[in-house]
């Protein structure tokens, strides 16, 4: 148990050679810590015998505490109950106005049950506990997530989760949330939450590398595939022993996928097909198992593309492309080089594979868009926080009008996307996230939500000044956030693209005599 201290002890601390300060209601020793203090030993001595709480929390975050717990030297007397650390406080749910949906924040809410309430807590104690430390190293340092990791992620269903609804989910080795839901009630609100929850860490290269690319791979073998792959190969990847991902674009074919140029051509034998071409920026491409590949089979054109399942081998190679964001991502440039593919490994028709990666593209890009309005809570809670605590001309920020406008139009924006994003979603339960209908709807969401992030982006960082612009640190979320924010706005089909999908949709349902 702690000793507890009053502060006329902690008073006779007061001193270079033997120095003691309290934050948050701990007595810290800080007399051999003020050498190596990141920001000055003057400046940490100059708080020695006396309480730094108020100017600590304008200069640190909470894990700062976490990471120098073993300078405690007991609690202030009367200060209350110990307080949560860094990693607790993020596994709770938040009380910070907005930090939640509203559901979460008291209000009532049509979509959501007991089950998604008992998943989101189990999603979140597991991507805020055990996976926060192996996020934040391999965001910082570009390293790829762990197979442990990944394997303990699945053993509590979340590979079989973020495919959607389904019969794989009975594929999950101990149940979906340690039986927060059963395989047959799980829904997309259900997905939706899993989706929301392994945002949290705000580590989104690492997100997207440990799980970001199976879940836009896999549903094409579980939708299309065949009955055998569904059997030998969609099982070890919903255990995480094995990974894949979805490759489609090309140096050559981005927004335009019926331009793709990979070509897969029958050998001799008329048994295998020889893969030959690239691939770029495939996310989790440097750890892939499985390359769920767009190929030219026929004639130039969205008539000419087939699906391939193309297991990893010497004959693909790849490497590694930089961006914005850490390569924990594993984004790749993928070379194959005389491939051989048996011809069993087909997904769907040859030269029917447009079809498949229009209709595989919905989840996807609704997927992209719950992640993203996720990612933009985290950097809206932290800018609120920030706002109450910073003073600035002897008050606090958020005490300026034009800082509470600022925040107003991130509270408006999240909310909005919000509600238009459960609607879509409420329907995606009726009718599946495959008809046109829903995918024009799903392209405005993710287009409404990308634009959102780039106000809250903007609006976050002037907020945090010199602190939302630099790496780590008091402002890395925000900094991270405003730093990749625009990656999802052309991943999965970008944001012009979106918006054209979803008005020639509404132009093909306008109603022939609808006149002014
Ligand atoms: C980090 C990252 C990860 C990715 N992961 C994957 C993955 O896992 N698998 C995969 O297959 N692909 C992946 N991609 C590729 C991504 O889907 C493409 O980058 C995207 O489709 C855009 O293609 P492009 O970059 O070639 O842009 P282009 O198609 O060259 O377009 C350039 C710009 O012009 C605009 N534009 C294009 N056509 C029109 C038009 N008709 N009207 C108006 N504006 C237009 C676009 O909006 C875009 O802003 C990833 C990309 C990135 C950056």
């Amino acid at each position: 148990m702690a000793a507890t201290l009053t502060m006329e002890e902690v008073a006779k601390h007061s001193t270079p050679q033997d120095a003691w300060i309290v934050v948050n209601g701990d007595v810290y020793d800080v007399t051999k810590f003020a050498k190596v203090h990141p920001g000055g030993g003057g400046l940490l001595l100059e708080y020695a015998g006396k309480d730094a709480s108020e100017d600590f929390f304008g200069l640190h975050r909470l894990e700062v505490l976490d990471k120098y717990a073993r300078l405690k030297k007991g609690r202030l007397q009367g200060a209350g109950e110990t307080p949560k650390t860094s990693s607790e406080v993020l596994a709770t749910l938040s009380h910070v106005p907005f930090a939640e949906p509203s559901h979460e924040q008291g209000f009532k809410s049509p979509y959501f049950q007991e089950s998604h309430a008992a998943l989101r807590k189990v999603v979140r104690e597991f991507f805020c506990k055990e996976a926060l430390e192996e996020a934040l190293d391999c965001e910082a340092n570009n390293k790829a997530p762990t197979k442990e990791l990944r394997m303990k992620m699945a053993s509590l269903g979340i590979v079989a989760m973020v495919q959607g609804p389904g019969e794989h989910l009975k594929l999950a080795p101990n149940g979906l949330g340690g039986g927060a839901v059963k395989a047959e009630e799980f829904d997309y609100f259900h997905e939706l939450v899993v989706q929301e929850e392994r945002s949290r860490a705000m580590c989104p290269g690492f997100e997207d590398g440990l799980d970001g690319a199976v879940s836009i791979g896999l549903p094409v073998v579980l939708k299309y595939g065949a009955d055998w792959m569904k059997k030998e190969i969609v099982p070890p990847i919903i255990r995480g022993e094995q990974t894949v991902v979805l490759a489609i674009s090309e140096a050559f074919a981005g927004s335009d996928v019926a331009a793709l140029r990979t070509t897969a051509v029958f050998d001799a034998s008329g048994e295998n097909y020889i893969v030959n071409g690239t691939k770029k920026w495939i996310t989790g491409g440097m750890y892939a198992d499985w390359f769920v590949t767009a190929l030219r089979t026929g004639k130039a054109g969205a008539g000419g593309i087939s699906m391939m399942l193309i297991p990893k081998s010497d004959a693909v190679q790849t490497k590694i492309i930089k961006s914005k964001y850490s390569s924990a991502a594993g984004t790749a440039y993928i070379t194959f080089e005389d491939a051989v593919v048996p011809k069993k490994f087909l997904i769907g028709k040859e030269n029917g594979g447009f079809g498949i990666i229009m209709s595989n593209f919905n989840h996807e890009r609704w997927m992209i868009a719950v992640v993203c309005i996720a990612r933009a809570r985290m950097a809206t809670e932290e800018t609120f926080k920030w706002a109450m605590q910073r003073k600035v001309f002897g008050k606090a920020l958020v005490e300026q009008p034009v800082i509470r406008e600022k925040l107003a139009q991130m509270f408006a924006g999240l909310e909005s996307c919000t509600s238009l994003c459960y609607d879509i979603t409420y329907n995606m339960n009726i009718m599946g996230p495959q008809s046109p209908e829903i995918g024009s709807r799903i392209a405005l969401l993710k287009y409404h939500t990308t634009r959102m992030n780039h106000l809250v982006a903007d609006n976050a960082v002037q907020v945090f000044g010199g602190r939302g612009v630099s790496a780590g640190g008091m402002g890395r979320v925000v900094e991270t956030f405003s730093r990749v924010y625009k990656i999802p706005s052309v991943y999965g089909g970008s944001e012009e693209i979106m918006a054209d999908l979803a008005v020639r949709q509404a132009i093909k349902n306008y109603p022939k005599h609808a006149r002014l």
